[in-house]
């Protein structure tokens, strides 16, 4: 996964500020022809290359509309896929049209013409990986994951068809996808941000490096026996 943050701040959605207790994950596509993340996320970073519309999410009412999702998995620039945070993932998105909004993540693939393959397995293996992520930060499974449309056959988004309109035209549908972010889960090979703690261990983790039992660096590596007798050591002569 190719990770990148730019929170669009300037949405009303953003600027609402309304937390989410996450339970799950929803799937979207743009359902527009337009791969670039620069038409949706900005402004340019020196990546995203410039939107010469403006037109981008990081406006109060993008398209005169009150939405807002959690990330974009698209192209940059230079053309290669990456993935771009576009709110904090606990915050309540404006995605889903429904009750999903207060309890599902929400992310957006930039769809192109819904042909080209190469396009398609690179941000399905992009999504895939992301959601992996977020499964680990926020303790959930592929069960937790569901697209628009599954959303809209549970009452808890709107009549919306992505993404099966698009998935099954390259021979996937959800429940491949969730056997494939399974297969994710199951491996080491999850790309996620090592230097920061996970979302449910934070205060515990600032608390400790407050402490002094640990120095606060390297949040998801694994402890060894030295490591541990010196944090033993320091809780012992804190008693004192
Ligand atoms: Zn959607």
């Amino acid at each position: 996964m190719n990770l990148h943050k730019l929170l669009l701040t300037k949405n009303a959605c953003y600027k609402a500020g309304r937390t989410i207790t996450v339970k799950g994950i929803m799937v979207h596509s743009t359902g527009a022809n337009n791969p670039n993340l620069r038409r949706y996320v900005g402004p340019d970073d020196g990546l995203l290359g410039h939107n010469p519309n403006n037109n981008h999410w990081n406006q109060s009412r993008p398209d005169g509309q009150q939405k807002c999702v959690h990330a974009f998995i698209g192209k940059l620039a230079d053309g290669s896929i990456a993935t771009y945070q576009t709110l904090p993932w606990d915050m309540r998105g404006w995605h889903a049209g429904g009750a999903a909004n207060d309890t599902h993540i929400g992310f957006e693939i930039c769809e192109d013409g819904l042909t080209d393959r190469a396009y398609f397995d690179k941000v399905y293996i992009e999504a895939a990986e992301l959601c992996a992520y977020l499964c680990k930060e926020f303790r959930l499974t592929e069960k937790n994951i569901i697209c628009h449309s599954e959303g809209a056959r549970q009452g808890i988004a709107s009549n919306h068809a992505d993404v099966m309109h698009w998935f099954p035209k390259h021979g996937k549908n959800m429940d491949v996808f969730r056997a494939d972010v399974k297969k994710l889960l199951g491996g080491a090979n999850v790309a996620a941000d090592k230097n920061a703690p996970s979302v449910w261990a934070k205060d515990a983790w600032t608390w400790a490096k407050k402490e002094g039992y640990l120095d606060g660096t390297r949040p998801k590596d694994n402890i060894t026996r030295e490591e541990f007798a010196v944090v033993l050591k320091r809780l012992e002569e804190k008693k004192k």
